[in-house]
Formats: C-alpha cells, sequence, structure tokens
C-alpha cells in the first residue's frame, strides 16, 4: 500500500473527528512537518492553509497510544504448554532455557511481529525490555531498531540485563546471564550509537535490569550511575508477585521499595513495570521520587499477581502508565484492548466512577509519555508530535453503541483504521503500508515451531 503524504511539507486537516478525546479539538488537528501545528474547535475550519483533508467524521481520534513495557520476544512463546496455567517464579523458570535458544533471526521476527500488532491497534511509540542475550544475540537490542526503522514506529528500547544467575542465588540459568562488565559496556555502546535525547527523537536508549531476581546490587548502582552519566532512563520489573517481596527480604534483608532506593533508583528517571506489593508508606515515597508506574493489567490478571494501587501511586505524584507487558503473559500486544482491561481490572479496586474511559485513555497516552520521560508525546496539542490513531466504529461489536469515545473501550475496539507516526500515515484502512505481514506471520510461525521443540 502506498503512503499517499507527499511532502512532509504537506499541511494535513484531520477533519471534524465523530468524536475525540479531548473537545479542545473536536473538530480536529492540523499537522505540518511531523507536527501540531494547529486545534480546530468543533464546528470551525483551520486559520491554516490547508494541502489536504482528511475525513475523519466517521472516525474516532486520539493520540497515537504508547506502550510503557513489553518484551517483543515473547511473541514466539505465547501460550506456550510449558507455561500454562503458572504463576510468575515457575512461568519463568519454564521459560527461561526456552528462551535461551533465542537467535538473531527470531529476534527480527518477533520485534516486527510485536511491532506491527501494536500499530494496529492504534500504539505509535512501544518501549521494550529486552535482557536476553545468549551467546551470538549480543546485538539483540541493534536489530530491534532495524526494525524499529523499517516499521516506522517511536520506540525506547531498554538494556536489559541478568547478571545473578542460579550459581549466585538468583532465578535464572547460568547461561542466560552476563557479567556486569559486558553488560556496562554495551549498554554505553548503545547510547552512544543510538540515544536521541533531542524532542521529536525516533530512538531512545534506557538501561533496565531485569528485577531484583535477576541482577546484582551492584548492577544495579552501576546502571543508576551510568543513566545519569548519559541521562537516560531506567527501567525494571519491582512488586510484582508476593514471591518477589519473600525474595528480596530472604536475599538483602530489605523490601523491594527499600531496596530500590538502596540502590540509588528513587528518581523520576525511573519508570517500574507492574508496581503491585506496596504499602502506603512506599507508596508515598514512590510519588514522591516521581517514579512511574507502567500498569500490565493483562499480564498481572493472568499470571494472577494482583491489583496495581494506581490512583493511590498517581495521588502520591507517580506518573502512571500503561503497558501490554511480554506477549508470553499477556499472550498479545494489542493496546487498546489493553485499556479496556485496565479499566476493568482498575474498576474492581476503585469501582467506576473514578475509573473513566477518559482515565485509562489519559495513562495509555500522558501517562505512558510521563513514564518515558517526555512531553512531546501523548497528547494532541499544538508543538506536540503528530502521532494520532483514528478507529472506526464500523464492526458488529459496535453496533447500537451511543457514546462514540467510551464505546471504544466498553464495545472493545480491537484495531485502528488509520495511525499516524511523526505526520506518516503508517496504518490506512487497518493495513500497515509497505508491509508483507503474511510473510511476516508465517515466518514468525516457523520460527515458534523450533521452540516448541
Ligand atoms: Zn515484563
Amino acid at each position: 500500500m502506498q503512503n499517499p503524504t507527499s511532502s512532509p511539507l504537506t499541511t494535513i486537516w484531520i477533519k471534524h473527528p465523530l468524536a475525540a478525546l479531548d473537545s479542545a479539538y473536536a473538530g480536529g488537528v492540523v499537522i505540518r512537518d511531523g507536527i501540531i501545528i494547529e486545534l480546530v474547535a468543533a464546528g470551525q475550519t483551520p486559520a491554516s492553509n490547508i494541502d489536504i483533508s482528511h475525513d475523519a467524521s466517521q472516525q474516532v481520534l486520539l493520540p497515537g497510544l504508547i506502550n510503557s513495557h513489553h518484551h517483543f520476544y515473547q511473541t514466539l512463546t505465547r501460550a506456550h504448554p510449558q507455561a500454562l496455567n503458572k504463576e510468575l517464579f515457575s512461568w519463568l523458570v519454564s521459560l527461561y532455557p526456552i528462551w535461551a535458544r533465542l537467535h538473531p533471526a527470531m529476534v527480527e521476527s518477533s520485534t516486527s511481529i510485536a511491532l506491527a500488532e501494536m500499530l494496529l491497534s492504534g500504539c505509535t511509540t512501544a518501549s521494550d525490555h529486552h535482557y536476553l542475550f545468549p551467546a551470538g544475540l549480543e546485538e539483540a537490542i541493534d536489530i530491534q531498531i532495524e526494525q524499529a526503522a523499517r516499521l516506522g514506529v517511536r520506540v525506547h528500547l531498554t538494556r536489559g540485563s541478568m547478571s545473578l544467575g542460579k550459581d549466585q542465588g538468583g532465578l535464572p540459568p547460568q547461561s542466560t546471564v552476563q557479567s556486569e562488565q559486558t553488560i556496562l559496556d554495551d549498554s554505553e555502546r548503545l547510547i552512544q550509537r543510538y540515544h536521541d535525547a533531542r524532542p521529536g527523537a525516533m530512538v531512545r536508549i534506557a538501561l533496565a535490569p531485569c528485577s531484583p531476581f535477576s541482577v546484582s546490587t551492584d548492577l544495579m548502582k552501576a546502571s543508576a550511575t551510568l543513566a545519569q552519566q548519559h541521562d537516560v532512563q531506567l527501567h525494571t520489573h519491582l512488586a510484582e508477585t508476593e514471591d518477589e517481596t519473600a525474595f528480596c527480604l530472604r536475599m538483602f534483608g530489605q523490601r523491594p521499595v527499600d531496596y530500590l532506593e538502596s540502590v540509588g533508583w528513587l528518581s523520576d528517571r525511573v519508570w517500574l513495570a507492574h508496581g503491585i506489593h506496596f504499602n502506603d508508606e512506599e507508596v508515598q515515597r514512590l510519588g514522591k521520587a516521581g517514579v512511574g508506574i507502567a500498569h500490565c493489567p493483562s499480564s498481572n490478571m493472568l499470571l494472577a499477581s494482583g491489583q496495581c494501587p494506581t490512583l493511590d501511586l498517581e495521588a502520591a505524584g507517580c506518573p502512571i502508565g500503561i503497558g501490554v507487558d511480554g506477549s508470553a503473559s499477556n499472550d498479545g500486544s494489542n493496546m487498546i484492548l489493553e485499556v479496556r482491561q485496565a479499566l476493568l481490572l482498575q474498576r474492581l479496586r476503585y469501582g467506576a466512577a473514578r475509573i473513566t474511559h477518559q482515565k485509562v485513555l489519559d495513562w495509555a497516552t500522558r501517562g505512558s509519555a510521563a513514564c518515558l520521560g517526555r512531553d512531546d508525546i501523548g497528547e494532541l496539542a499544538v508543538g506536540k508530535q503528530a502521532d494520532l490513531a483514528l478507529f472506526k466504529l464500523d464492526e458488529i461489536q459496535f453496533a447500537g453503541a451511543g457514546d462514540p469515545l467510551a464505546a471504544l473501550i466498553l464495545c472493545g475496539a480491537q484495531r485502528a483504521d488509520r495511525v499516524m507516526v511523526q505526520g506518516r500515515w503508517r496504518v490506512i484502512d487497518g493495513q500497515i503500508c509497505d508491509l508483507d505481514i503474511e510473510a511476516m506471520k508465517a515466518r514468525q510461525r516457523e520460527l515458534a515451531v523450533q521452540l516448541l521443540t
């Protein structure tokens, strides 16, 4: 499919959407050179000279969704027979030896599949946490960067790491861990080669030791120092399960948040995946430090991990984002469906009046952007990046729906009709531009079979 955006200097009006997340742009947005240059009020026409209008009268307009936590490689081990019906630690122990067999073609395929799945669900920026670097897979992040450029998705790729193998009292097998020096050298290489600190960046790098039960204390501290030196973000899994709290008490004599503080990680440079098992005092401390939390509702339900105290964390000062988490604990990468999951799960904790469809959409856009340390994406406003998603309500699950914006979440939208990243259409009529998705799926199936046998 051809991309009809003729030139970056074409001025496009996304005209009169059926509904929009914010009434400030109920009449649409005007885009030029990858940037939003004007918001149009309901029923109005733009002041700018328009080259092309896109009629959005049958589409709901959202800022592009931002995924704040994922493991792309896990698309190869969705619903893996050895991992079914298990909670986190036994689930991980079943999968580590399988993941240790990953090779470069698998990272290439799984990354492109995950990114395609996310684009099709309205996601324009994706974060990934890759922490497996078995022999031969030293350039996993480099491969991911190539694939992100091919698909035209904005990415925050985190250089994950595991250094605490079974021999040192950790959870992962020894063959999946690396030495601290290897990890730190490669982290520095990736930052210098790929990290773009400028507004509008398509690629940013962050550092992401995997979790307290797979990384040494020294590596946590050294990663924080390196992140500060290069002014990049820090990410890890924390307070996902009660097993983890027990592990931290046994191994470090501290609860997870105390441990986090002791290694220099209680700062607004940090965003955490999950953040479920905190006490009230810990919630206050995290909020005061401005630590971001990537809420991953499907994964938390699937692995029976628990419910993130989102509103308490937010009231304390933590940005809250939404993440699909890895496709082996979801088992999908669909961002708009994940927003629905957040609404359903959080209503159990906080009730219907406080968890609205606008609230969860705000988490999946502005909240996720704040977790990633960005203020140039996550909302449609003048001067922000032109990242947006348009959803049609013409599928059967919307037949009879009243409020179009609420219907997206409540009726279960699954697929965007159009998606724009940095002013370029990446999805048109529900299809990714310039991509042979059938060939990609066939290749992924072949590679997944290798991990089944
Ligand atoms: Zn995860």
